[in-house]
């Protein structure tokens, strides 16, 4: 629906530059901005998304945000809407992310040829809603998910605000394009946990693949996320020919460690060809192999691997002892073996600030939608 927004200034000519993400489009009455999601009408500035969601919401286990080192083996609440800042050629969930709603937000459409006709419906739910919702899930988070939700700003801040009270934790899965000011406005109400992506090292990859200008906002908010208390793990999907090389894989693992500490999971992601299709070819296992080895190389502690079979890639290992302490079956945790009070239980070293909140011993099955 459509709602007034915040983090913006009038230009000259009733111009509107936004700021709640780094993309910072200047917009002219009766535009929207490239999320597609905010609009310039008669010189004021509105989302058109604010609690216009997908559907209802759905269960999903954490591991699958992924989320591997806060609150393991638990059920995220996921919602998402539609709209992103970025243009991603790889983009999974183009079908949400390059969707635009209409003016009431109860809507989306496609704005490419052969598309034109589709329509989709869109769930209309007030803050007060969405958390009886979880509530009643019994889910002890919730992730803002599968679209990217820095430009569902305004939802986030009231809602993340109410979740806090009931003690539900929130969770930004995002490709990290904001502002200092948006991320302020983030860490001051508690955003428990970020997945950031960080896509490539090189803003050639940014242009050419994601159609955003740079990097650096991402790296900045990682860091800026971290040190203000969010938990933050990192992914990095790894596409054949674009960003599979050894030196790319070198440089991340070097700025995770130098800028975010070796504690910080890194997630290596395999590719597959979808949507406009960069590559043509799914990442080999090599390749995965290749960048765990050269993260723990780098002394990370915690490298995984995603969308494929690994031997240890799916595991988390003692950084003192090297013993495994937590065995993922899927998303499922098959083995754990860290004590009730945060310990390994092969050494006794403190994992109580790697393991963030409570683990779940009994994690069985966390899929529902509705
Ligand atoms: S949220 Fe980002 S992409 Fe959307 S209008 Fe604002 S600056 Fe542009
Ligand atoms: S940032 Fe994520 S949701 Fe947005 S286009 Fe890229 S892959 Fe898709």
């Amino acid at each position: 629906m459509k709602h007034k927004a915040r983090l913006w200034e009038k230009l000259d000519n009733e111009i509107i530059q936004c700021h709640v993400c780094a993309q910072e489009c200047k917009v002219a009455p009766g535009n929207v901005g490239m999320c597609r999601t905010r609009k310039n009408i008669d010189g004021e500035f509105y989302t058109l998304i604010y609690g216009s969601l997908i559907s209802k919401g759905s269960l999903d286990p954490i591991e699958k945000k992924p989320l591997y080192n806060y609150w393991s083996g638990h059920t995220a609440y996921s919602i998402a809407s539609i709209g992103c800042s970025f243009r991603c050629r790889n983009c999974q969930n183009w079908s949400i992310s390059q969707a635009t709603p209409n003016e009431n937000g109860n809507e989306g459409h496609y704005e490419f040829e052969d598309y034109k006709d589709r329509k989709m419906s869109l769930v209309e739910m007030s803050p007060e809603d969405l958390v009886k919702r979880v509530v009643n899930s019994g889910a002890k988070t919730l992730a803002y998910t599968y679209n990217e939700p820095l430009i569902w700003h305004e939802w986030i801040i009231d809602t993340a605000s109410l979740l806090n009270k009931e003690d539900i934790k929130t969770i930004l899965v995002t490709n990290g394009f904001s502002t200092p000011e948006a991320s302020k406005e983030l860490i001051d109400v508690g955003i428990g946990a970020a997945n950031i992506d960080i896509k490539g090292m090189t803003d050639e990859f940014y242009k050419k693949i994601c159609g955003a200008p740079s990097v650096q906002p991402v790296l900045d908010t990682a860091k800026r996320f971290k040190n203000n208390g969010i938990h933050v793990e990192i992914t990095n999907l790894i596409i054949p020919d674009w960003n599979d090389q050894e030196g790319d894989i070198k440089k991340l693992c070097n700025w995770v460690s130098d800028n975010l500490g070796n504690d910080t999971p890194l997630h290596f992601s395999a590719y597959h060809p979808d949507y406009k299709q960069p590559s043509n070819k799914r990442t080999p296992f090599q390749t995965l192999d290749m960048a765990y080895n050269i993260a723990k190389e780098t002394g990370l502690h915690y490298p995984y691997v995603g969308n494929l079979r690994h031997d240890k890639g799916n595991n988390s290992y003692c950084p003192n002892c090297g013993e495994l302490i937590i065995e993922r079956s899927g998303f499922n945790l098959s083995t754990i073996n860290i004590t009730d009070d945060k310990k390994c239980k092969n050494c006794f070293y403190n994992l109580e600030k790697h393991f963030i909140g409570e683990i779940k011993r009994s994690s069985g099955s966390r899929f529902s939608f509705f």
